[in-house]
């Protein structure tokens, strides 16, 4: 086994990845088995390098003092390789003639041109925020960078360097013949440059309360859906009144089961139906990027047609009520099974197609968060379709059924009001989803999340089984609520749901092209990696405003079911307790990824995820 070249601590010389940009960076760890450095750049970004992207500073300094005798008109003139790469150049050697002085004198003007190009090009790479007061004109105070440390491994080659750079990096608005000022004083200067991720490494920082605190929750979370549900059947809901055990038939039909599995398999062939866009995922660790098939919502409406078929046919929906309990322990058995064979499966896997927050080397840590990130069975994504089918389509069937068995259970001609308005807001919640089933693939659970447990347990049983509290405690429960409150609720779930939603198009369509028109009035911060940070509009109000909405929704889908009863906020209260936990992951995420230009925003917009209170 090759030993390792540099010892932690060390400061080397990191090349910064997609360029020839050298950057002194220090050696944090060694990865013996994917045979990577984690390096730290100046600016407290962190990425893995290989070793032959190590240089040591000793050998540059060698280099550096050949280059900066250079000047630029002398590098110009000194490397044939550049030359002969440019087809606009004269050839090498070719004499020059007594009436070639005016052209020697444009090719000058030129080469100093071209020089200035390369340094906008040098400027538009460096992973550092010396281009942080270009952002859309406005003044902002900027870190002074190490300019020092930055070495140039070859000349660049201006014609055909920088048509390459502005080429691969998207800048093809910009014409050919664009003056180099022109450039810097465009009012924005997108550097669409391909997202760089950590290469996949050992997972050293442990989430979830670590080995422990994983291994509690593959139990607590089950534990947690079964009381919820066995409260929920009482007549007397409350705390204090805990539900006595139920009895091991009642958790168990095989029947329950075959129908759940039913619906797991109908929802895969929807998924697999040919229709729908193909649309690429965010480019993965080895800048591979992933096919998606968009037919999510196309997988509701036949759904909703097979439903509308079975009602039709007298079926009757309400035994999804009746064995409510028997088909959350199906659910909580089939994910058990897919997270067993997910870990299994993922044992065989690349060692690039792991999770970076999921490759710990901890059995129980890797079972839970998901060894694997996108585990696939040929092109069909296990992960993706688990994510938005069969448990968020399955909720809103759930839900259906709760209003039909209140119809039937209290005689109603119609269903009740709190249910009408728990149904409608869930539905818009869930249709909303699947609408824009595109937004999901920017989202921590694609991106970064593997698939293991959390996430199949929280797609199959947890969504369906306890976002749908409220209405299944409508069932037992009546709840009254008049006109005006209800409009009241309307109001504050309307008010979520345009927070939610603005805000999530808002970074969306900002993620997928910077250059969007409509977004031509935000403004952001550039950073090492290319993308930037939105720090007007909705993503300058707080830092999560996306949470901010879906938390007010969660509210308007409780306060339907009166004050009774804690248990139906059981919902809001845990999703303010996820968010602002998945807020901390993000956050902690984003200051690996971004450093400086993270904290920067951090100062701008103060406020996580409730304005001036968190
Ligand atoms: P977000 O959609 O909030 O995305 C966070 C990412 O956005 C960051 O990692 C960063 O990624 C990017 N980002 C952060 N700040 C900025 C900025 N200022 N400008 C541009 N980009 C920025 O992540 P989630 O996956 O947590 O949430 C997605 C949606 O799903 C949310 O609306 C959330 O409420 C909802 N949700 C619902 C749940 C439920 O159970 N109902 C559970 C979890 C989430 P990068 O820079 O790499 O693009």
């Amino acid at each position: 086994m090759p030993s390792r070249k540099f010892a932690d601590g060390e400061v080397v010389m990191g090349r910064w990845p997609g360029s020839v940009l050298y950057y002194e960076v220090q050696v944090t760890s060694y990865d013996d088995v994917a045979h990577l450095y984690t390096v730290k750049y100046k600016d407290g970004t962190e990425l893995a390098l290989k070793e032959s992207d190590i240089r040591s500073q000793s050998s540059f300094k060698h280099r550096k003092s050949q280059s900066s005798s250079n000047s630029p008109s002398r590098r110009s003139s000194s490397r044939s390789r550049s030359r002969s790469r440019s087809p606009g150049r004269p050839a090498k050697g070719r004499r020059r003639s007594a009436s070639q002085s005016r052209e020697h004198k444009d090719d000058k003007k030129k080469i100093i041109q071209e020089t200035s190009l390369a340094l906008v090009v040098l400027v538009l790479f460096k992973p550092s925020e010396n281009n942080t007061k270009r952002y859309n004109g406005e003044s902002e105070s900027t870190e002074k960078n190490d300019t020092s440390c930055i070495i140039l491994e070859q000349k660049l080659k201006p014609d055909l360097e920088i048509k390459r750079v502005l080429e691969q990096y998207s800048l093809r608005s910009r014409k050919d013949d664009k003056k180099t000022e022109e450039i810097f004083s465009e009012k924005k200067t997108f550097v669409a440059v391909k997202p760089i991720e950590k290469v996949p490494s050992k997972t050293k920082e442990l989430e979830f309360g670590g080995r422990i605190g994983t291994f509690m929750l593959i139990f607590l979370l089950p534990a947690t859906v079964f009381y919820l549900l066995l409260m929920c059947k009482q007549d007397d809901p409350s705390l204090l009144n805990f539900p006595p055990l139920p009895t091991l038939e009642s958790l168990w039909e095989w029947r329950v089961f075959g129908v759940f599995l039913l619906w797991f398999f109908l929802q895969a062939v929807f998924y697999l139906l040919p229709i729908g866009k193909v649309v690429e995922g965010l480019p993965l660790s080895n800048g591979r990027k992933l096919q998606y098939r968009i037919n999510g919502f196309y997988a509701f409406i036949l759904t909703a047609a097979a439903i509308g078929v079975l009602l039709h046919f007298q079926f009757e929906l309400h035994y999804l009520y009746d064995h409510f309990m028997q088909f959350a322990v199906s659910a909580a058995a089939f994910s058990l099974a897919l997270s067993i064979y997910l870990y299994v499966r993922s044992l065989k896997a690349p060692e690039e197609d792991l999770a970076p927050g999921g490759n710990s080397g901890y059995f129980i840590y890797d079972f839970f968060t998901g060894h694997e990130l996108n585990p696939r069975i040929g092109s069909f994504d296990l992960k993706y379709f688990c994510e938005l089918r069969p448990g968020l389509i399955g909720w809103v069937v759930i839900n259906l059924a709760m209003l039909l068995a209140e119809m039937k259970i209290h005689n109603l001609s119609m269903p009740s009001l709190s249910m009408i308005l728990v149904n409608s807001f869930q539905l818009l919640y869930v249709v909303d989803a699947l609408w824009n089933e595109e937004a999901i693939l920017t989202t921590m659970d694609i991106t970064h999340d593997g698939f293991g447990f959390m996430l199949a347990f929280g797609d199959l049983v947890w969504v369906p089984f306890v976002y749908s509290l409220q209405a299944f405690y409508l069932v037992g429960h009546p709840t009254t609520v008049t006109w005006p409150v209800a409009a009241a609720i309307t109001v504050l779930n309307c008010l979520g749901y345009y927070i939610f939603r603005s805000a999530n198009s808002q970074k969306n369509n900002f993620r997928r092209n910077p250059a969007d028109p409509k977004l031509a009035n935000l403004k952001f911060i550039p950073t090492a990696t290319g993308k930037g940070l939105l720090v007007t509009g909705w993503w300058g109000f707080v830092r999560h405003p996306n949470y901010l909405g879906d938390i007010i929704m969660a509210l308007a889908w409780s306060l339907p079911c009166g004050f009774n009863h804690i248990l139906p906020y059981f919902y809001v209260i845990y999703f303010i307790c996820l968010l602002v936990h998945r807020e901390a992951r993000d956050e902690h995420h984003c200051k690996q990824k971004y450093g400086l230009a993270w904290e920067r925003y951090c100062q701008r917009v103060p406020y996580r995820i409730f304005p001036y209170i968190y």
